[in-house]
């Protein structure tokens, strides 16, 4: 057999229909996401500050139709819900998303718009998928990195990732116990990818997010002088980062909280850590705990993440240990 027939297979060997059918929904609402931002949508901000575009809302209504035909009983725990159009206030957005949503889900209705957002609001029990439609939304915005992430996570462990990308212009499907993939976005040959070999902390490329209020800066440059790595590190907003590690294009990514008592959401990491573990590498908290999914929407018993190749991954631990030894 020639190495190719190894190296790349079809999505439909990898996946059954409806698997199938929700990693093209991902791949066609990751090309819905970017039409969107070359029209430069308009920035509205949630109760909690951040901002929402009628692209989180048109991309999380798109998804959710396809998983609820697929999956009828399996919960969806998603970032975004249907409060921002409901009301006289929210008319014009409302609009917006179903002209969008109705370019993958025809005769979308108005009350059909707001129940499949509304999906989004179910609870993590045994068996659900957790969706952030447009990880990293600032990014969207001033056009640098975002990522449609979907996870399935049975048994308070992500299975199944699927991570639309049009920036890094591929779709990468991870599964437990069958690898990382990875595809140009709207073709189905996948080609199995694998974390970097790197192993010495001085040569690791490193990621950390874009947003500044999002991490805690200067406790990431001491850890990287403490661990000796020369090249600065590379600024990527979202999953796109996780994606990046998991196809060996970089080797760590160090995500110390801005705030102590932030804590994670499950959506922002779910399907990353899987496509990164899937590869190879190793995803933890800032302790070396594993994520813990035990807790609902957010890593309660979590701090932070680290995730590398398993080469670098005790080795930046270690210094993260030692740094904040000393900063105790
Ligand atoms: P990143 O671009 O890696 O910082 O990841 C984007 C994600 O950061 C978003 O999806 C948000 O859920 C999350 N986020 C929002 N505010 C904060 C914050 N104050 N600290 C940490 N993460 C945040
Ligand atoms: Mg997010």
């Amino acid at each position: 057999m020639d190495f190719q027939m190894i190296a790349i297979r079809s999505v439909h060997d990898l996946l059954d229909a409806s698997l199938c059918a929700v990693l093209e929904s991902v791949d066609r609402a990751a090309a819905l996401a970017r039409s969107i931002q070359r029209r430069a949508p308009r920035a509205h901000k949630k109760e909690d500050r951040t901002p929402l575009t009628v692209a989180d809302l048109a991309v999380q209504a798109v998804v959710a139709s396809v998983l609820e035909r697929a999956f009828p009983d399996t919960p969806l725990v998603a970032e975004e819900n249907a409060s921002a159009i409901e009301g006289d206030g929210g008319r014009v957005l409302a609009q917006h998303t179903l002209e969008f949503a109705r370019t993958m889900v025809p005769a979308l209705t108005h009350r059909e718009l707001i129940r499949l957002l509304n999906r989004g609001t179910g609870s993590c029990t045994d068996q659900f998928w957790t969706l952030d439609p447009i990880d990293g939304t600032e990014g969207f915005l001033r056009g640098g990195h975002y990522v449609v992430s979907l996870a399935f996570v049975e048994n308070y462990e992500p299975t199944i990732a699927m991570l639309g990308c049009p920036t890094l212009d591929l779709v990468m499907l991870a599964r437990s116990g069958s690898g990382t993939w990875s595809g140009a976005m709207g073709t189905t040959d996948f080609e199995r990818v694998t974390v970097s070999d790197v192993s010495t902390l001085r040569d690791a490329r490193m990621l950390r997010s874009f947003a500044e209020a999002h991490i805690d800066v200067d406790r990431t440059r001491r850890v990287m002088q403490a661990a000796g790595i020369e090249r600065p590190a590379v600024l990527m907003d979202s999953q796109a980062k996780h994606v990046t590690i998991a196809a060996g294009r970089a080797d760590l990514l160090v995500r110390i909280p801005a705030r102590a008592d932030y804590r994670e959401r499950i959506w922002d990491h779910a399907a990353g850590a899987l496509a990164i573990e899937e590869a190879g590498g190793h995803v933890t908290d800032l302790d070396g705990r594993p994520l813990d999914f035990h807790t609902g929407r957010r890593f309660e018993r979590n701090r932070g993440i680290v995730a590398a190749n398993r080469h670098l991954h005790p080795l930046i631990l270690d210094v993260i240990r030692a740094c904040d030894r000393r900063s105790a």
